[in-house]
């Protein structure tokens, strides 16, 4: 029989999860805060320029045509995809450049100028990672993580030191390459995943494969699109959407949810899948008997970083800008410490600097550019107008010292967002923008649980839980999270 279930979030994870239960025959009634949906993948326009508001790097495109082939479809049927070349660029002390090319034996190539024997090196490094890729992405990103037991008859148990578990990110790096600048190139992919590259398990060199080895692309009219194709799927499917209605209440009868109450709606159901921020809906919409965690597990927790960012129309072309460029100009270790481990505004930061006006002409006028700034920072931080104000000159200079030329007197629109717009638009625990790292100690079963362990019909999805951070593990937490929804239907 047709059950009602309440779905909490319109990111990829709230999305994908409805989407899976529609598909499966449920009634499913999804409800978003904002007006628009996505979450940390909306959009906005302003001044003719489109801009993305959240994710800009769009790696592991098989996890994309798996989501999309489950339903007929394919990403192809709502949106172009390029092939970036080069993937990126890293910007080194004294302005030095180096070009990521697409092609592998190129990057081969480029390591070999750089090092002598690193292009061997790169081809042992891309094939270990590439069976960690296999085994990472097609299974263990898949396991819901609500015991080991899933992982019993797992090449995990089988193979631990092939893949890697215990090892160090760094250390495996450092291993086949010295070259600082190799080591900067080998270490950045894994900084998507929220923590240093001490920190982070060699299991993870499966994200060079992702991004050096597969490419990296661009949806053609943006990040959004994705969701677009995603929404319009749904709707499909019968998946009624509720925009601008947060949900403020879970209501509990016998340790099961039978009633959501959202901004001028109130419904029975079910069932429910929070892919809103897990904190928030622990702490704002569950009494606290009903609670898996208290205030001091996420206390104790390493949050990937929160952000400030920019979002710029440019009245000119800036020629010498890519469409992805990392500025690797300072030392990453003292601007990760002062993420991870004293958190503090960052002396001399990192940063980086997406111009998607250079692969796709909808997203800013003729003859001008669209300009995104990202630069981490600690979860949690004091964030005032002077303090953004005070980055974007510091940001800015070290932008135009790069490309040779004013950018400043050419802003023709500019907006910044920062910690406290995470909080406010997304109820993003301390601010975070991209979730809960992906440490060791927070892999899998040791990540916030996908189920509730009080509500019996309570599951969870999205970058809090599993599998972790970005856009392709979102759109696998959602479908996990809704497969183990409905074997207990
Ligand atoms: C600046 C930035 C850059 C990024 N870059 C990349 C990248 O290049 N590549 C990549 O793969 N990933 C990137 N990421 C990460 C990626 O965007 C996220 O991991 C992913 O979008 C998270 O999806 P989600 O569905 O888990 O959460 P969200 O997108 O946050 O969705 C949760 C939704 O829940 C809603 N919500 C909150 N409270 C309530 C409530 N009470 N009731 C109803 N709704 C509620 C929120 O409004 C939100 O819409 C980036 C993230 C950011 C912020």
């Amino acid at each position: 029989m047709k059950k009602k279930i309440a779905v909490i979030g319109s990111g990829f994870a709230g999305i994908s999860a409805a989407t899976v239960l529609a598909d499966q025959g449920q009634e499913v009634h999804l409800f978003e805060k904002n007006e628009q949906i996505g979450g940390r993948a909306r959009q906005f326009g302003a001044e003719g320029f489109l801009f993305d508001m959240g994710p800009s790097w769009y790696w592991m495109p098989d996890v994309f045509e798996r989501y999309f082939e489950r339903f007929g479809y394919h990403p192809r049927d709502f949106y172009d995809l390029k092939l970036l070349d080069p993937g990126f660029s890293m910007v080194f002390e004294g302005n030095e450049i180096v070009d990521v090319p697409a092609n592998f034996e190129d990057l081969c190539d480029l390591f070999e100028s750089i090092e002598t024997g690193a292009a061997d090196a790169l081809r042992k490094f891309m094939n270990e990672a590439a069976y960690k890729y296999e085994v990472g992405i097609n299974d263990l990103v898949y396991k819901p993580g609500l015991s080991l037991g899933e992982f019993a008859d797992f090449k995990l148990f089988r193979d631990v030191f092939r893949l890697q578990v215990f090892s160090s990110f760094s250390d495996h790096v450092k291993k086949h390459f010295k070259h600082p600048k190799l080591v900067a190139l080998m270490e950045f992919p894994v900084l998507f995943l929220g923590a240093m590259p001490e920190k982070t398990p060699a299991l993870y060199s499966l994200m060079n494969y992702a991004g050096l080895k597969m490419g990296t692309y661009y949806p053609m009219g943006g990040f959004h699109k994705i969701i677009e194709g995603m929404a319009q799927i749904a709707k499909d499917k019968g998946v009624n959407f509720y925009q601008g209605e947060p949900v403020q209440q879970l209501e509990i009868a016998k340790n099961a949810v039978h009633h959501v109450s959202a901004n001028g709606h109130s419904m029975d159901v079910d069932a429910v899948v929070g892919a809103a921020d897990y904190h928030h809906i622990e702490s704002k919409l569950l009494a606290k008997p009903y609670r898996n965690y208290d205030e001091k597990y996420w206390a104790k927790k390493t949050f990937a970083p929160s952000s400030l960012l920019f979002y710029l129309g440019v009245d000119k072309k800036v020629p010498k800008l890519k469409h992805h460029t990392l500025f690797f100009d300072n030392n990453l270790k003292q601007h990760s410490e002062e993420i991870y481990v004293d958190p503090q505004w960052p002396k001399k930061p990192l940063f980086y600097v997406c111009c998607p006006s250079k692969t796709d002409p909808d997203v800013a006028p003729e003859g001008k550019e669209n300009v995104f700034i990202l630069m981490p920072i600690a979860p949690g931080l004091k964030d005032t107008e002077a303090i953004r104000e005070e980055y974007y000159h510091i940001l800015m200079e070290r932008l135009e010292d790069f490309v040779g030329e004013n950018i400043r007197d050419h802003i023709i629109y500019k907006r910044s967002y920062c910690v406290t717009d995470f909080v406010n638009d997304y109820n993003a625990y301390k601010g975070n923008a991209y979730g809960l790292a992906n440490t060791l100690m927070q892999t899998a079963i040791l990540k916030p649980r996908l189920k509730s362990k009080k509500v019996n019909n309570l599951f969870f999805a999205g970058q809090l839980t599993v599998p972790g951070p970005g856009v392709p593990p979102s759109i696998i937490s959602g479908q996990v999270a809704a497969k183990e929804l409905l074997k207990q239907l």
